[in-house]
């Protein structure tokens, strides 16, 4: 049996009729960019999360950008954030000029918030919080170190759609949630696509002016802005998936709790779940002192896995000028080493989870 690490055209053919009928429409329709397809979603997408504004944005980087760019937050600011991030996080903070400055993740892969204080300088000026695999951060913790502080507090949930703290959805605590719509993602798009969310009217209102070129009425141009428009296409094919989340994350559930339930837990260390935080599982990542070997013996067998992420961003050649060296976060560079994620996707049959659990616990 080959079982790849993901298999997206199987979330696509789960609602292959409801996808394509809705394709059909928006051909038909005549309007491709930001139009009603792009505002429904909006406004379903900003219910679903329970905020009052979502602006759909053309990727989940651009959603990061923008966030930081419309709180002000640039040279000379210094933005808090974990180590073993997906480098998009950190990109989202220097494209507007700003100094990321590493925080070393708790045992569930997210921002360790006992150590946010230490790193706190004069410079700082907002927290990025990135709810890291699905599962939601410390939000308890973090909003009460940045309110003792004056900071901002952005959300990454690029991974962590429908993910709660406390009862309370992810994106909703901070001023800005930022979302990414790509494929592989829980809620995802087939293209690119992304959004930010929050209670601010004037923040939704920026970033609505921003995406289109800096303007509200047509040719008439307030501020230098941007192209990140969202499209018709990927709006209506999102509001279809949207629809259906609940019993996608209910699919997802359960192939990790029997992941949870069969999976030896000796021989690898399993994924935790934080009190009070659910786990919407975008990936479901295991530790190994032997993963390469592991990784291989996986390959092997026919099955894919992937690193999220093999190389963190502070060793990153593109993040050479921070001058990190290898041993300055050894909390963040130790999952670097040790971190597998094993395949999971929508669609994904019993007898490939089955064949997943027999072979690891083989090995
Ligand atoms: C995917 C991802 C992003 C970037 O989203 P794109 O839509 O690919 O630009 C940002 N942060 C995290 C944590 C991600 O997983």
């Amino acid at each position: 049996m080959k079982v790849m690490a993901n298999t997206l055209d199987r979330g696509f053919f789960m609602y292959q009729e409801e996808f394509e009928k809705k394709a059909l429409e928006v051909l038909r329709s005549g309007w491709y960019v930001l139009g009603k397809e792009v505002s429904s979603f909006e406004e379903e997408f900003a219910e679903y999360v329970g905020c009052k504004h979502c602006v759909g944005l053309a990727s989940g980087l651009d959603a990061l950008w923008i966030a930081f760019r419309l709180l002000g937050i640039g040279a000379g600011d210094e933005v808090l954030v974990q180590g073993n991030t997906y480098i998009a996080s950190v990109m989202g903070i220097t494209m507007n000029g700003a100094t990321p400055v590493f925080v070393e993740p708790d045992e569930y892969y997210n921002l360790d918030a006992s150590r946010l204080e230490e790193k706190i300088t004069e410079r700082t000026r907002a927290v990025l919080a990135v709810h890291l695999y699905g599962q939601a951060s410390n939000m308890e913790e973090i909003m009460e170190v940045a309110k003792r502080h004056n900071l901002r507090v952005v959300e990454d949930c690029a991974q962590s759609h429908g993910a709660k703290f406390d009862g309370r959805m992810t994106g909703t605590f901070g001023d800005i949630g930022c979302f990414s719509f790509y494929p592989s993602k829980n809620l995802g798009a087939f293209g690119d696509a992304g959004a930010i969310v929050t209670n601010d009217e004037k923040i939704a209102e920026d970033a609505r002016i921003f995406r289109n070129y800096g303007s509200e009425k047509r040719y008439y141009n307030k501020v230098i802005g941007a192209n990140s428009r969202l499209d018709e296409m990927q709006a209506g094919l999102l509001r279809v998936r949207l629809r259906h989340m609940e019993e996608l994350e209910t699919q997802k559930r359960g192939i990790c709790e029997r992941y949870l339930r069969e999976l030896d837990g000796e021989k690898f260390l399993l994924p935790r779940i934080r009190e009070g935080a659910t786990h919407i599982w975008h990936q479901f990542v295991i530790r190994s002192d032997r993963r390469d070997e592991l990784m291989k013996y996986l390959r092997d067998q026919d099955i894919g896995t992937l690193i999220h992420y093999p190389i963190p961003p502070h060793l990153s050649e593109a993040y050479r000028y921070l001058g990190f060296r290898k041993g300055d976060l050894p909390v963040t560079e130790k999952y670097a080493d040790t971190v597998l994620s094993l395949p999971l996707f929508y669609g994904m049959t019993e007898e490939e989870q089955s064949y997943v659990i027999e072979c690891m616990n083989r090995f």
